[in-house]
């Protein structure tokens, strides 16, 4: 705290890392030997740039970019970009260190990186996304590269914005090199099934905790945060597992559908029309709108997916959904719930699927677009999301197996950190002092 100062998000992620490693550090004293902890929270780069550019008015506008190099040691950098006007130095790092640990989860030889910009995509023409998003490019190009650092897309930054970078890269660099950016449209050496992966790879991992159990989706009642790229495709694949998904939100309000939440109608306004959540009730007069995020976590559901931001259920939301009988809670945004709320989940036996688990599939499927791009050719659908359940399976399982293995079975937050950190500290401790 005292060399962060103000960094509360990146002091949050850090904390709940920390806790889970205590356990280790008895049973293997090799970590604190080689100060592994202390080196593992600083970033290996961290880079901040000025990104102007001119408004349709004409007006010169001037947004900061950010890249943080996290850790190179299992393999080249890797992290999505976020453009929202809370982006600042402590997001940036909160997400980048959540990454280092995610990625190791995935088994894939990726390191973990995060960037963006406090720039708002909202209410902006495409011209003006396009100009932004190519003055962003120009300073970024110097920083990334496709065994160096590959970034890929998070809130605020689809297809279309992925397009634009990959286009301005291009143009800098010259010659094509398809593995620079993940998330891109298959027409252009994209990898089928990125759009989807980390809402279904969120779902499959619920699902695994489930059957644990002996239950499953089907039939359940689901309340997912967000409309999102992961709501989506968590809302969808949800559906094709049986379940009825009743809300919805964006960060204006919520929908409350308890017929079920029409997906067609959602992917339309959100990902084509680009509208608000609240004009689903236009359509769909039989829902409800309702001004306001949090009041989502009052809906009683049996699975709750948050899959929108950070922080978007703390300890009082926590407590409304326990009261309210929810079985499992996984998550599909980053951090979306507080120390606090994690911790009502755990104390009242609610299976919890952290967001380093649970949406790791997103980015496990970039990698496998950069194995796609390398070998120049592209698999399908169906072998995309095949390889996508049995990487989540191994996720799970892993997480289960380190928790097991630390004496507390059903804590997936200690589980994944766990298994996540051994292999990049082990890589550190490899390549020496560096
Ligand atoms: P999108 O921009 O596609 O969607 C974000 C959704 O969350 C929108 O509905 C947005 O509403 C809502 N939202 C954003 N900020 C807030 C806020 N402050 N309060 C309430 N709602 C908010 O982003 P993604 O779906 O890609 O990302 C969602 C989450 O998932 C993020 O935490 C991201 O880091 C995480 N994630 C994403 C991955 C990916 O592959 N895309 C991979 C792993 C994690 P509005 O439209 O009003 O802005």
């Amino acid at each position: 705290k005292k060399r962060n100062p103000h960094e509360y998000e990146f002091h949050q992620a850090a904390k709940e890392i920390f806790d889970s490693l205590i356990p280790i550090f008895a049973k293997y004293p090799k970590y604190i030997e080689h100060n592994i902890l202390e080196r593992i929270s600083e970033p290996e780069r961290m880079i901040t740039f000025r990104v102007p550019w001119v408004d349709d008015q004409g007006n010169v506008q001037v947004n900061r970019g950010f890249r943080v190099q996290f850790s190179s040691s299992i393999g080249p950098y890797k992290g999505g970009l976020r453009f929202h006007p809370s982006v600042n130095a402590s997001i940036i790092k909160f997400l980048g260190f959540e990454q280092v640990f995610k990625n190791s989860l995935t088994g894939l030889p990726i390191g973990g990186g995060k960037g963006g910009s406090d720039f708002d995509p909202k209410g902006k023409s495409d011209g003006e996304v396009m100009r932004f998003t190519q003055s962003f490019m120009s300073e970024l190009y110097r920083h990334i590269g496709q065994d160096i650092d590959v970034p890929a897309g998070d809130i605020g930054v689809g297809a279309r914005e992925i397009g634009y970078l990959f286009g301005q890269y291009k143009k800098i660099r010259g010659g094509y090199e398809a593995g620079i950016l993940t998330g891109k449209a298959p027409i252009y050496g994209g990898s089928p099934a990125r759009p989807e992966a980390t809402g279904y790879g969120t779902v499959y991992f619920v699902e695994e905790m489930l059957a644990d159990k002996g239950v499953g989706f089907k039939d359940s009642t689901v309340v997912v945060s967000g409309s999102g790229n992961v709501s989506i495709y968590a809302i969808e694949k949800a559906y094709q597992l049986g379940a009825k998904v009743i809300a919805c939100s964006d960060s204006n309000g919520y929908v409350y559908d308890p017929n079920g939440i029409k997906l067609d109608t959602v992917k339309r306004l959100k990902e084509i029309e680009r509208r608000r959540i609240s004009d689903y009730v236009l359509e769909h007069p039989e829902a409800e709108y309702y001004e306001g995020c949090t009041g989502i976590w009052s809906i009683p559901c049996d699975i709750a997916l948050p899959c929108a931001t950070q922080n978007e259920i703390d300890e009082a939301s926590a407590k409304t959904l326990v009261e309210n009988g929810v079985k499992a809670i996984g998550e599909g945004a980053n951090m979306p719930s507080t120390l606090e709320a994690i911790d009502v989940f755990l104390d009242n036996k609610v299976l919890f699927g952290p967001a380093k688990a649970a949406n790791a599939g997103g980015v496990a499927v970039s990698a496998l677009e950069m194995s796609q791009n390398s070998m120049r050719m592209t698999w399908t659908f169906e072998e995309v999301d095949e390889k996508l359940q049995s990487i989540m399976k191994n996720i799970y399982q892993n997480s289960v197996q380190a928790a097991e293995e630390f004496g507390q079975p059903d804590n997936l937050v200690m589980g994944a950190n766990i298994a996540g950190f051994i292999k990049v500290a082990d890589a550190m401790i490899a390549q020496g002092v560096i």
